[in-house]
């Protein structure tokens, strides 16, 4: 296993309780850390984005319930909590009734680097995968299967000069991973990839609420988009709650003055939705603001019409696919490859190339088929996000041509959706099953009833008043709010 970030160990936990022998190679020189505090300040230079606020969506939840649910134990006891749909529903909502599946929408609430904290303890705990820590994977060993004829991974070599066999060769070594150019010196691709930039720079900051106060109750989305900066509270484990901010990567002046934790703490104070958790009841707990750019969508194809590349090699999570992180999927994809990853195994012990062959087609069918179409449909979303951006940047409306079929979509969207979010549980749960990856990409657009709800509330558009801005209109306005 190249790599021990959540699809690492997903992977290794998965694959040695089947009984294989899993050994773990790791970069960062890590000692596990006492608890989920100390895990806060983990040394994780190789998975930076553990610092930023994550989701934990429903679809990795309720995978780990059913195949180790000792592992949702163990969360809990660290201090993460479920949040179940309908339990804090706002109060605008009307008529929600529970319903049998309303159990599988349950979300957790926990901080990245508890949750890999805890998923690294079980892994150890078990004392079935063997970690080496504090050295590199930097490239691969390869031999010629006669079988059919392609290079078969046999290994890898090491930043130390040394060598490690193994009959499969899992690579998690996440959205930086190397593993295109180890094929290239191999003689092998080049991979084929797919890259959209996100069009956002990321900017979170962690707090802990103060003694005795609690969360602010929900009186609306807890994220969302003002074209100019998309916002989202998160909330963590052990009274901890994060506030990300996502400014446009071209938006240099916004981005620059949110990296300012004061500039930032003042920036969440004018949105309605991250304010009351920053009325007082609550103090960071780090300094400065986190900040990540780079961020890109990328698929890379290891399984080329139907042939994978080489035999005996396995990429799982960011290092196949990786996605926008507003979406909040990638821990719960990554998780669900490692999973697809264990299906393709389950009871079989590859010894053939032919075998080794089989796997891994079957194991990128699945991820094309489960996993891809969550990539394809962020990668649209994206583009008609950093066009809303691009306009609102040169001071445009981003709505001025009437006659693009798009800018009635964007209207129903806008008056029809998000209204019908705060008031119609039908049309929120499932909103919230999409985005929980719990039903498909085109679910919600493709659901009658669903959409004839928003069409109604959109149709009433002009009766109701107008909707509440949630910050200010205009990012001029909103920079004119900041401190210099
Ligand atoms: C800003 C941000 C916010 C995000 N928010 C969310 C969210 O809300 N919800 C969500 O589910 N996902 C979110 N994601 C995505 C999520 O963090 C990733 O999808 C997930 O971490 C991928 O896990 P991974 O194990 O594939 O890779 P990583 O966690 O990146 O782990 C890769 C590991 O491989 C190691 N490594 C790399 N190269 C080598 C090598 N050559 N030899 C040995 N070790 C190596 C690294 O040190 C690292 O530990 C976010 C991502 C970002 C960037």
């Amino acid at each position: 296993m190249v790599g021990g970030g959540v699809s690492g160990l997903s992977s290794a936990l998965k694959l040695s309780r089947h009984g294989h022998a899993v050994t773990v190679v790791e970069r960062d020189d890590t000692p596990m850390p006492a608890s989920a505090d100390e895990a806060f300040a983990w040394d994780r230079r190789g998975a930076p984005q553990v610092r930023h606020s994550h989701a934990f969506l429903a679809r990795l939840v309720g995978l780990l319930k059913a195949n180790e649910p000792d592992v949702v134990e163990a969360l809990m006891a660290a201090g993460a909590a479920e949040l179940r749909f309908g339990d804090d529903l706002p109060p605008t909502m009307v008529g929600f009734e529970r319903e049998a599946s309303d159990d599988e929408l349950t979300m957790l609430t926990c901080r990245r680097t508890t949750f890999e904290w805890v998923l690294r303890r079980v892994v150890l705990d078990e004392g079935r995968v063997h970690f080496a820590t504090g050295v590199g994977v930097n490239g691969l060993t390869h031999e010629r299967d006669d079988e059919t004829g392609l290079l078969r991974i046999t290994g890898v070599t090491l930043e130390d000069g040394s060598v490690r066999t193994a009959d499969l060769v899992v690579i998690a070594s996440g959205r930086r991973s190397a593993l295109p150019e180890w094929l290239e010196a191999m003689g092998v691709g080049p991979v084929r990839e797919f890259v959209e930039d996100t069009g956002i720079v990321y900017a979170s900051r962690f707090y802990r609420l103060k003694k005795g106060e609690k969360y602010p109750p929900r009186n609306g989305p807890i994220g969302g988009d003002l074209g100019y900066v998309k916002y989202g509270v998160f909330v963590g484990d052990n009274d901890t709650f994060s506030i990300t901010l996502a400014a446009p990567t071209d938006d240099n002046e916004l981005r620059t003055r949110l990296a300012d934790p004061a500039v930032f703490d003042h920036a969440c104070r004018q949105l309605v939705a991250t304010e009351p958790y920053l009325d007082g009841r609550a103090e960071p707990i780090h300094d400065g603001v986190h900040v990540m750019a780079g961020l890109l969508n990328r698929h890379r194809e290891y399984v080329v019409d139907g042939v994978p590349l080489v035999l005996g090699l396995l990429p799982v999570g960011d290092a196949v696919l990786c996605t926008n992180p507003l979406y909040g999927r990638g821990c719960s994809t990554g998780y669900w490859g490692a999973h697809l990853m264990s299906e393709a195994l389950a009871g079989r012990e590859p010894r053939t190339g032919r075998e080794l062959f089989d796997i891994a087609v079957e194991y990128d069918a699945a991820i094309n088929r489960e996993i891809k179409p969550w990539y394809e449909s962020g990668v649209q979303q994206d583009a008609e996000a950093r066009r809303v951006a691009a306009a609102l940047l040169r001071g445009d409306d981003p709505d001025d041509d009437s006659s693009d079929p798009k800018t009635m979509m964007r209207s129903v969207l806008r008056e029809g959706l998000l209204p019908a979010l705060r008031t119609d549980p039908v049309v929120l749960r499932a909103f919230m099953r999409n985005m929980n990856l719990l039903s498909t990409p085109d679910a919600l657009m493709k659901d009658t009833e669903v959409m004839n709800r928003v069409f109604m509330v959109w149709q009433d558009r002009e009766n109701r008043p107008s909707e509440v801005p949630m910050g200010p209109k205009k990012r001029a306005q909103f920079l004119d709010l900041l401190p210099a």
